[in-house]
């Protein structure tokens, strides 16, 4: 998923010319992109001249910092080590959860690109 980093956003519309479904809006002087009208096409990224566009794994860290974040907030209700232990391992296998729903996906995706 694409996204703009603000610092560099010019304002200069560009993306918003090129972008097919209308999924970029101009707020504040910075180009935001609406992910449920995005389609992937990365067209926005291709043009921008200020390379302000950026991938979704440059967010990585953000969302590892987010993912901890996340749990430090749900420790907060449970007194007991033993209760937040149990917690951490709740979280731990909700994460694994995802990580196989990811796995799968891409395997998935794997044969449906082969049948293309
Ligand atoms: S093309 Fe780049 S600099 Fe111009 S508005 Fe879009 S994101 Fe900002
Ligand atoms: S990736 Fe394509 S559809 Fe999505 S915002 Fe950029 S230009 Fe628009």
């Amino acid at each position: 998923m694409p996204w703009v980093k603000e610092e560099l956003c010019v304002g200069c519309g560009v993306c918003i010319d090129e972008c097919p479904v209308e999924a970029i809006a101009m707020v504040d002087e910075t180009a935001r992109i609406n992910d449920q009208e995005c389609i992937r096409c990365g067209r926005c990224h291709d043009v921008c001249p200020e390379e302000a566009v950026r991938h979704d794994s440059e967010k990585i860290p953000e969302e590892i910092d987010a993912n901890l974040e996340w749990t430090r907030r749900l420790l907060q209700h449970f007194d007991t080590s033993e209760e937040k232990r149990g917690l951490v391992e709740r979280m731990k296998r909700y994460f694994a959860k995802e990580k196989k729903v990811a796995q799968q996906t891409i395997e998935r995706l794997e044969s449906l690109s082969e049948e293309l």
